[in-house]
């Protein structure tokens, strides 16, 4: 098992097999992306009015990809298009 797609195939993220019973066996791993990049912590999300459906976006993003931090790419699809997904879903009604 791995905790995010992008690591399919990367023996060290492997943080578990069911198959063999061992449900968890990487902790390490488990622990940095549940908390290691919390975007409560982020003073940016903190403000942020899209916090509440993004969430902070991809935890894999705003771990392994330090530039994604300054141009803010694990950013929710939310956040600079609401008016337009919001027009859409009301055409839809
Ligand atoms: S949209 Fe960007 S700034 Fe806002 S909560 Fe999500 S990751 Fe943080």
């Amino acid at each position: 098992m791995y905790k995010c797609w992008h690591h399919l195939g990367v023996n060290n993220l492997v943080v578990g097999n069911v198959l063999l019973n061992k449900i968890f066996t990487n902790y390490n791993v488990i622990a940095r992306y549940m908390k290691g990049e919390d975007y409560l912590d982020d003073a940016k999300c903190k403000e942020c009015k899209y916090s509440i459906v993004c969430g902070g976006g991809c935890p894999d993003l705003r771990l392994n990809n330090p530039s994604s931090k300054k141009n803010e790419t694990y950013c929710s699809i939310f956040k600079n298009n609401m008016h337009s997904f919001l027009d859409i879903k009301y055409s839809k009604l």
